[in-house]
Order: structure tokens, then C-alpha cells, then sequence
């Protein structure tokens, strides 16, 4: 009797630790960034040690994150031209609409066009108020797009620098780089709208895209970044969060608050970009949710680039706390040379 019961708990062991190493297997990668994560979650501390200049080329990201207070950056001229429905919304509602006024700004003293694609807003059933902006300056129908969304959530003293002012300043800032290539170059920018609301302007867009026979090669979308390294994250089509393999092996999504069985999701494209060549790292087990899905949903190649401090990213994301005294001066620099060298290489 003895024996049989050794004999069972033997091979209850065995079972035990071949579960166990093929359990460590499966999630290695996952264990990897839980660690890194954990150790940054540790030394964590919120205020930037490369704050952004005041006088830099980055100026217009405080312009910009200031426009529920002060609007002086904004003509009175581009604020009269606006839709007079407008006339009905509240000063908060009033931000996202200040926040495209000026980015249409900024691409006028450029001398870019740009076209207004008008969204309706589906989730407030309010109209349309504020528009995706389109530039492209090429004539031909097969293009790259790079895309970031502008709208905040309307809240005041919101800055959300990290999602997703910083990104649009980069882009502005990449525009103005390469200005003299776009007429050659088969490239496009976009900012979006309504990102926060359900991803509605990039969704619009896709109609505007099929009504003008556009042939979009692929989209590189940026939202997240400003804080540590460039990086690139999966796209989930369900929200974002931590992924790993659960006790019997099936996939789940830790968001931070709850478990839940894991969203389709695409993994990076490592086709897209050359990441060896700009040193974008990959972060395997976290999932993003921004525009970037919507595109992956029509079909088109998507890559969203983001930055690397997932627990920066936690702690301010879409609180007040997401303010420019955390962003990375060297980070948005990176992204914008990385950017800027992609479209000189686009054909
Ligand atoms: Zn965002």
C-alpha cells in the first residue's frame, strides 16, 4: 500500500514539474517585461529628469496643452470662422475644437494644406464640431500614412501630455522638417478626432479614404509617447493591458484593474519600420487600444509606436497628473529624428 501511494505521489511530482516548466515556458517573454515593469514601478519617481525647454522647438506642446486657459496662441480670426452650431458648446467642450484651430494654425504659418474631414459625434449625439486634418501634399492615390489623435478628454486643466499632445507636436514638428519633401514623397499625416470616444474620426476617415480611391500602404500610428524609449506595442482589438498564459494555458489580459480571456490583438509588424535600424524595442506583452485598430480592422498594415515607461504611462493616464513636468525631452527628439528620417526614405 505503501509503495502505490509513493509510487502515486511520483507521479503526481512529475506531473507538477513538467506543468510547471512548460507553464515558465509559454510565459517566459511575459515574465521578462513583469520583471522590467516591476523594477521601474520601484524607482518610479513622476517628475521628468529631462524636462521639456520652455524655448525649444517643443514650445508649441505648451502652447497647445494650454488652450482651455489661454487662447491668445490663436488668432481671434481662425476662432470667428467657427460653424456657428458651435456657438452651443460649453468652454470644456470648447477644447478639443481649440486644440484643431490650432493645429490648422500652425500648418497655415507653414504654408501646408491640408483638408477638414468633419466627424459627426455619435457618442454625444451633438454635431459635428471638430474635424480629422489630412495633409497631402503628393498626387499620388498609394501613400503611407502617419497619424496621432489630438483630441483630449474634456476636462479642465487636462493637459494629456503624454496621450496624445506630445505626439501631435511631433508631428507638427516632423511636418515642418520635411516640408520640402512631401510633394515627392507617397506620404500623408492625419490627425484624428474623437480617438477618446471610440475611435469615431478614424473610423470616419476610412469612408473618406474609399470616396477617394485611396490605396493606404500602411499606417504609423503614434500615441503614448514622450516618456523613456520609442517602442512598439500590439494592437488589441478590445482594450489595453498586460497579456500572459493562465494555469491552463489559455491567454488573459490583466488591465490593470481585472482579469479578463484575452481580445484579438495583431502583433507588431516588424515589416513596417526598420527597428533594428532606429532601436525600437518591442513590447511583447502589453496590448494597446488607440486608432491603430481601427486601421488593422480595414485591413491595412499598422504599426502604433509608443514609449517604453509602462508605469508612467499608468499612473497618468487620462488623470491631471499627465502633464509635460513628466515627459522626456530626449524622447519626443528621438521620435521626431526617427520620424523624419522615415518619410526622407519613403519613396
Ligand atoms: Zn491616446
Amino acid at each position: 500500500m505503501k509503495k502505490r501511494i509513493k509510487h502515486f505521489l511520483q507521479v503526481l511530482l512529475s506531473v507538477i514539474l513538467v506543468w510547471l516548466v512548460i507553464f515558465l515556458t509559454i510565459n517566459i517573454q511575459s515574465i521578462k517585461d513583469l520583471a522590467r515593469f516591476l523594477i521601474g514601478n520601484k524607482n518610479y519617481a513622476y517628475l521628468s529628469n529631462d524636462l521639456v525647454p520652455t524655448d525649444s522647438e517643443y514650445k508649441n506642446l505648451y502652447d497647445f496643452v494650454n488652450l482651455n486657459r489661454d487662447l491668445s496662441v490663436i488668432p481671434e480670426s481662425y476662432r470667428s470662422n467657427e460653424p456657428s452650431y458651435n456657438k452651443i458648446l460649453s468652454p470644456v467642450d470648447k477644447i478639443n475644437y481649440n486644440r484643431m484651430v490650432f493645429i490648422m494654425k500652425c500648418l497655415d504659418s507653414l504654408n501646408i494644406k491640408y483638408d477638414t474631414i468633419w466627424v459627426p459625434d455619435r457618442a454625444s449625439r451633438l454635431p459635428a464640431y471638430t474635424c480629422n486634418i489630412f495633409i497631402k501634399e503628393n498626387e499620388s492615390n498609394i501613400f503611407t500614412i502617419i497619424t496621432a489623435h489630438y483630441d483630449n478628454l474634456n476636462k479642465p486643466d487636462y493637459q494629456g501630455a503624454l496621450d496624445n499632445s506630445s505626439s501631435v507636436a511631433i508631428l507638427l514638428n516632423t511636418i515642418q522638417n520635411c516640408k520640402d519633401l512631401l510633394e515627392v514623397k507617397n506620404v500623408a499625416f492625419l490627425f484624428t478626432t474623437m480617438e477618446e470616444q471610440g475611435m469615431f474620426g478614424a473610423e470616419h476617415f476610412l469612408n473618406y479614404t474609399k470616396d477617394h480611391n485611396f490605396k493606404i500602404n500602411k499606417v504609423i500610428c503614434l500615441d503614448g509617447i514622450g516618456r523613456g524609449d520609442l517602442s512598439a506595442m500590439n494592437n488589441c482589438m478590445g482594450s489595453f493591458g498586460f497579456k500572459f498564459r493562465n494555469w491552463c494555458f489559455k491567454e488573459k489580459l490583466f488591465t490593470g484593474s481585472s482579469f479578463k480571456d484575452c481580445p484579438d490583438y495583431s502583433k507588431v509588424d516588424k515589416s513596417l519600420i526598420n527597428l533594428n535600424k532606429y532601436n525600437i524595442k518591442i513590447l511583447h506583452s502589453f496590448l494597446s487600444s488607440t486608432d491603430g485598430r481601427v486601421f488593422i480592422r480595414a485591413g491595412i498594415p499598422t504599426i502604433h509606436l509608443t514609449s517604453n515607461d509602462i508605469p508612467h504611462f499608468l499612473k497618468v493616464m487620462h488623470t491631471n497628473q499627465d502633464r509635460i513636468d513628466g515627459l522626456h525631452y530626449r524622447s519626443l527628439k528621438q521620435c521626431e529624428e526617427i520620424i523624419s528620417d522615415i518619410v526622407k526614405n519613403i519613396e
